[in-house]
């Protein structure tokens, strides 16, 4: 069991006893650690399996160490967040503690949180609403009650989005609102349960006897409630076992501090303190960048960093790419994807990282041209968004409705139509202050917005409903079934992860930092953001960001402020130890700028901006000369083909493609590979198939026969 270990991760895993605190880099074997201490105490017959209760940061996590707790012989052990340990204690003792069923969880806060505030009069508009409504739950897990929230608010230095003292009136009512109608919300699952421990020693006694021993895994991350939570759990034992890495502190704005982790020997004098630096997951290459990183990190986080030593065999130099625009760095990225599974690299080990959810979209749409097969980390594809799809259908009704619709009165130009319709959800044309759950809703409406202005600056005369059929063909390219693929996530979402490859994507001023980021601890949390990106990386790791945001847009924009002096061409910042010289190259995306600089009309020669025409080669209102048939040939073969390999069809080849080769009938391999999304891999597959139904003869079976390596490879 320990020969898998160092010695200092050995020192974690036999420390069965008192409280043990783990202070330690990305990489070097903390969770790893963790799990084999449980695995240990529960063979040695130390710890009772039942007794001990595991808490990572999320439910995919949880279900990893359960896994891995299993095959190292110690299954039974309770894994879990403390959201889930809570609910599930909480059900387990509302029936005695308070009598009845637990309340449902309510879904729609939002929706309480305006009632609340209709009744103390104030009035919010829509983001106000949101914001409040963030205040709300930042308050809840600071366990500030409504009376405490303006003083806490101030003193935490929160940015308000009203006056503190209507704040805390509406928060008030908020409760009371929920007491009426029998319902909790999320952060009252923990509330509850601390408040039930804390009234009912007897149900805090079999809490107790139940579990005896405690893991927290990123407890860097951990808020004022969990912690108390934790407390509680603990009682006056202190066989407690925590682990983190401060310089990892990535949702602060949530209320969650390190002070917990960092102060851990205040609380508990007699603590083992064990501090790993040999990072294991990473080449010397890519450690060197995030000790780079680190070395420009301000804070109290930044104090108790350790640099880290790469047990790893050397590995390529990170490669910086800077792009024209997004679609370009989006195709780049996912032209060096494939070019990654070409080389042997199974998709599964590549992700790439953003840091918005609604920046996937194009990667969506990238990566499904270039038919590699993707999923999504910690959000739903950009299409199944609930928000994207409620969009979808009033845009849909909208279209239909035309001058009939109400909403659309006096929004004549279809962007203006989108942000009238989109406004009655909660888009508005300034951002919601803050992040989170609000910000990433409003963020995907604002994804919408900029598409429909993308698309009407490609076609002038586009009308709505011509927009809800460009939204339902991407819907349809991206809606494929999840298969084994390249991980695309944010990163907030990879955290505790690790791959292979690694792409961090959009790495402009702006986006990292994020814009909303304004005081020097928000920035540096921006700066760990990072640091947790670079940390994912096992060997390949890409870094990019484009100048401008859309094709032939002004080319404004500039790399990120924390790769400055890190990357190749850049000023130094602060020259100091751990501070690297230039690394690896920069990739500028030549080939994508040729050809996007030179695609043209195939019909009447205008050069073309937008991706969609690129792809098909000819402006969308150019006339079409379609081979209806062979279309509809190539879409059947495409069918039987996807089956065949077991892969959504867009992997084959999406519409777009299809159509372009439905015009241009090529009759060479040549005039072929000249039609975007027939890339030299299409070409060996597809090829010899393509042509053959172009020339009106069906592929036989020996056309469609493949190189079984390659096939078995895709499989
Ligand atoms: P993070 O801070 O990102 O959560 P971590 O400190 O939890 O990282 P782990 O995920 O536990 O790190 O380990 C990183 C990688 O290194 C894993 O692939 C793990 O299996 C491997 N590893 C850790 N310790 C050792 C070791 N002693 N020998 C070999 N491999 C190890
Ligand atoms: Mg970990």
């Amino acid at each position: 069991m320990l020969d898998g270990l160092d010695p200092e991760q050995r020192e974690v895993a036999t420390a069965l006893g008192g409280p043990v605190c783990v202070l330690a880099g990305a990489g070097t074997g903390k969770t790893r650690a963790i799990t084999h201490r449980i695995a240990y105490g529960v063979r040695s017959g130390v710890l009772q399996p039942s007794s001990v209760l595991a808490v990572t940061f999320t439910n995919r996590a949880a279900g990893e160490m359960r896994g891995r707790l299993r095959q190292l012989g110690a299954g039974g052990v309770q894994a879990r967040t403390f959201h889930s340990a809570a609910l599930r204690q909480l059900q387990y003792f509302w029936p005695k503690a308070v009598g009845g069923e637990l309340p449902r969880l309510a879904e729609r806060k939002v929706q309480i949180v305006a009632e609340a505030a209709a009744r103390c009069r104030i009035r919010l508009d829509r983001t106000e609403l949101r914001d409040v409504t963030g205040e709300i739950e930042w308050a809840k897990v600071t366990q500030t009650v409504p009376e405490d929230y303006p003083a806490a608010a101030a003193k935490a230095r929160r940015e308000m989005p009203r006056d503190p003292a209507e704040t805390a009136r509406v928060y008030a009512a908020y409760e009371q609102l929920k007491r009426d109608r029998g319902v909790i919300d999320f952060e009252d699952v923990l509330l509850l349960t601390v408040g039930v421990l804390q009234d009912r020693h007897d149900i805090a006694e079999t809490v107790r006897r139940q579990y005896q021993h405690f893991v927290v895994d990123e407890y860097q991350d951990v808020s004022p409630l969990q912690q108390r939570l934790l407390e509680l759990w603990l009682g006056d034992r202190d066989s407690l076992c925590v682990v983190g890495d401060a310089s990892q502190t990535i949702y602060s704005f949530t209320g969650a501090t390190p002070d917990h982790l960092l102060n851990f020997r205040t609380r508990h004098p007699h603590a083992t303190v064990v501090k790993l630096v040999r990072d294991y997951r990473s080449t010397p290459q890519v450690v060197h960048l995030a000790n780079g990183l680190l070395s420009q990190a301000r804070g109290r986080a930044a104090e108790h960093r350790l640099e880290l030593v790469s047990q790893r065999e050397a590995g390529p130099e990170p490669v910086y790419g800077e792009y024209a625009d997004e679609p370009a760095e989006a195709e780049g990225t996912a032209r060096r994807v494939r070019d990654l599974i070409d080389s042997g690299v199974p998709a599964s080990e590549i992700a790439i990282l953003y840091r918005i959810n609604a920046q996937s979209e194009v990667y969506e749409q990238a990566l499904a041209d270039a038919g590699v097969p993707y999923q999504l980390r910690g959000a739903e594809r950009f299409f199944e968004r609930p928000e994207v799809r409620e969009a979808g259908l009033l845009l849909r009704g909208a279209a239909r409705a035309g001058g009939a619709d109400t909403q659309l009165a006096g929004a004549d130009d279809v962007p203006s139509q989108v942000r009238a319709v989109l406004g009655t959800r909660g888009w508005t044309a300034e951002p919601p202050a803050g992040s989170g759950a609000v910000r990433d809703r409003w963020e995907s409406l604002a994804a919408l917005v900029r598409l429909a202005e993308d698309f009407v600056r490609a076609r002038a005369d586009a009308t709505l409903a011509d927009l809800v059929a460009e939204l339902d063909e991407r819907a349809s390219a991206q809606h494929a079934p999840t298969v084994e693929g390249v991980t695309l996530a944010s990163l907030h979402a990879a955290k505790g992860l690790e791959w292979d490859a690694v792409f961090l994507v959009g790495l402009a001023e702006g986006m990292m930092p994020i814009t909303y980021a304004k005081t020097d601890e928000q920035i540096e949390e921006e700066r760990r953001l990072l640091y947790v990106g670079v940390t994912r990386a096992r060997r390949h790791l890409s870094l990019s960001w484009a100048l401008s945001r859309t094709p032939g847009g002004r080319p404004s924009r500039r790399p990120t402020r924390f790769l400055n002096g890190l990357r190749p061409g850049s000023a130094a910042v602060r020259p100091g130890p751990g501070s690297p010289g230039g690394t690896g190259g920069v990739e500028r995306g030549p080939a994508r700028r040729r050809k996007r600089g030179s695609a043209r009309c195939r019909v009447c020669g205008r050069t073309l901006t937008d991706a969609g025409e690129i792809k098909l080669m000819r402006c969308e209102d150019c006339p079409s000369e379609l081979d209806e048939a062979l279309y509809e040939r190539l879409r059947d073969w495409r069918a039987e083909e996807a089956a065949r390999l077991g892969q959504p069809a867009y992997c084959v080849f999406t519409d777009k493609t299809l159509m372009a080769i439905a015009e241009a009938v090529p009759g060479t391999e040549a005039e072929l590979s000249r039609i975007s999304g027939v890339g030299g891999r299409k070409l060996g597959s597809f090829g010899a198939d393509v042509l053959a139904l172009c020339a009106g003869t069906c592929p036989t079976s020996e056309d469609a026969s493949h190189d079984a390596s390659e096939e078995t490879r895709e499989k």
